[in-house]
């Protein structure tokens, strides 16, 4: 059946205290209790409408929960204070000193330099792959292996991860299948394609206006209790709460989130053809050209395009740094690390967002020195905005 998360998000009314269309923020770290035993209960178990602490949870942030585990079609989410908080929540709730990771190579920088740089801490090893494809995951599995990872769409590559033939290699071998969606909120929905956790940094596209980090995780209820857990949960532990002030001000934001999508999708689209056009090697999953374009089509959701990001090929970095310069000059938009903006930003992932992963891996997963990466934003016209970057291309 299909599935429409943008009618999942408008069905869940939420009632403030006097009937609040947006819901007080909660302004308090620790709540009253009229009877002690009731205190000790819930130290022992979550009462429902019952609160202990901030750090635990409040009501904010169970109301954007709420509204995220609809978003992703899960029994149950967790805000947190940060992209990299999620994924570190998950990854430590899931393994033990000796379990193994399965990662594919093309993924956020700060994913990677945690999986390759800090994990062995833990005794925790992860085996990148480059094309995660199920042949190729198949050969790393080993029967230490606790988690698959990938992004649904990759940073900055673009690659799109097979969801349904993972989860099923995942499912055969006892492994939890864990996906970074934060590139296609609404566009791809993937526990529905069987992913067991899906992770988001909400800094991105789901709040949309670039002025918070955060972060969230949506899966089943036995898993967001299990991180919740006084005594043994890694969210409760490790302490990555998101603040309730920007719980309430994503969850506003978070009702724009269809109609943002479909422009950013739009405009990616427009930019992508005319890259093409030019004769530019792009990466837009949006294309016929891009490898997965027909498997990206076969499962995502109607009506929310293929996304804001696009990335091109400009040859090598001094071309890279000029064109950004120039774009920037032009007002076409900022030459900032981060996407999901409601302007349009541009990076050099070589030079920023992926500059952790040592430079002959990038040779190896075809990440080169020149790619820009551009989030395309909300522009009315964006005719206009790509007469300014053919400008600036043709000036190089
Ligand atoms: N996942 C992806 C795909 C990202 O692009 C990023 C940040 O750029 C993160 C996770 C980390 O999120 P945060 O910066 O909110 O910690």
């Amino acid at each position: 059946m299909k599935f429409d998360p943008s009618r999942a998000i408008a069905d869940y009314l939420v009632f403030g205290e006097f009937g609040d269309v947006n819901p007080s923020i909660t302004d308090s770290s620790t709540f009253t209790f009229l009877d002690s035993i009731k205190m000790q209960e819930l130290f022992e178990h979550e009462i429902e409408g019952c609160f202990l602490y901030s750090r635990h949870w409040n009501p904010i942030n169970k109301y954007l929960s709420g509204a995220l585990a609809r978003l992703e079609d899960t029994e149950s989410a967790q805000v947190t204070a940060s992209g990299m908080g999620a994924i570190n929540c998950v990854i430590m709730q899931l393994c033990n000193a000796g379990d193994e990771i399965i990662s594919s190579h093309t993924i956020y920088g700060g994913t990677y330099a945690l999986f390759k740089n800090f994990l062995s801490k833990f005794g925790i090893k992860v085996n990148f792959v480059n094309g995660m494809t199920v042949e190729n995951v198949r050969k790393k599995i080993t029967p230490k292996t606790k988690v698959i990872y990938c992004e649904t769409i990759s940073n900055p590559l673009l690659e799109v991860a097979d969801i349904p033939a993972l989860s099923k290699l995942a499912k055969e071998n006892n492994i939890k299948l864990v996906i970074d969606n934060t590139f296609s909120p609404m566009i791809v929905t993937p526990q529905r394609l069987g992913a067991d956790i899906v992770i988001h940094s909400m800094t991105k596209f789901i709040n949309g206006t670039s002025d918070c980090v955060a972060g969230c995780i949506c899966s089943t209820k036995e898993f967001i209790d299990s991180i919740n857990d006084i005594n043994s949960g890694s969210s409760m532990l490790l302490g990555a709460v998101l603040d309730s002030f920007r719980s309430a001000s994503i969850m506003k934001n978070l009702h724009s989130l269809h109609i943002r999508m479909q422009k950013h999708g739009l405009n990616a689209m427009y930019f992508a053809k005319q890259f093409e056009k030019l004769g530019l090697r792009t990466y837009y999953p949006g294309l016929d050209s891009h490898p997965q374009h027909n498997l990206l089509t076969s499962f995502m959701n109607e009506g929310f395009g293929y996304g804001g990001i696009v990335a091109i090929d400009v040859g090598d970095e001094k071309k890279s740094h000029k064109l950004m310069e120039m774009m920037q000059n032009e007002k076409v938009g900022y030459l900032a690390v981060s996407l999901g903006y409601f302007k349009t930003l541009f990076s050099s992932p070589s030079h920023s967002t992926s500059s952790e992963i040592p430079e002959e891996e990038q040779i190896e997963m075809g990440l080169s020195k020149g790619l820009v990466r551009f989030s395309f934003g909300l522009d009315n016209d964006i005719e206009e905005s790509y007469r300014r970057v053919k400008y600036c291309l043709e000036r190089l």
